[in-house]
């Protein structure tokens, strides 16, 4: 067996984005409640879970930095959208959430 090649992902990295992207969050859509990111292994892009009061957002650390920021954003709507009821799921509330999030970090007010 040889060695694996990395997979090419086609996006390009930007150091540093992610924590621009983070900072953007924290700041724009303040969540009311501690939040913390994590770049993990995971089987999945990336997930929310809400314990003890405090928002935890996992995403994959093997995204490229373009595809974590969307997941992030996906993730922290997840969480905007729980305000009202903690649904898991992509139904109005998150993609209102979403929609509202993407449009401002393109610069749309
Ligand atoms: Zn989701």
């Amino acid at each position: 067996m040889g060695t694996k090649k990395p997979k090419t992902t086609g996006c390009r990295q930007f150091f540093g984005k992610f924590d621009d992207a983070k900072a953007f969050l924290r700041d724009e859509f303040a969540l009311g409640r501690p939040v913390r990111v994590s770049r993990l292994n995971l089987k999945d892009a990336g997930d929310c879970d809400l314990i003890n009061g405090h928002f935890y957002i996992r995403i994959d650390r093997k995204l490229c930095e373009d595809v974590a920021i969307l997941i992030l954003f996906h993730e922290w709507s997840h969480a905007l959208s729980w305000k009202d009821t903690r649904r898991h799921d992509h139904g109005q509330a998150w993609g209102k959430a979403y929609s509202k999030v993407w449009s401002r970090w393109v610069g749309e007010r």
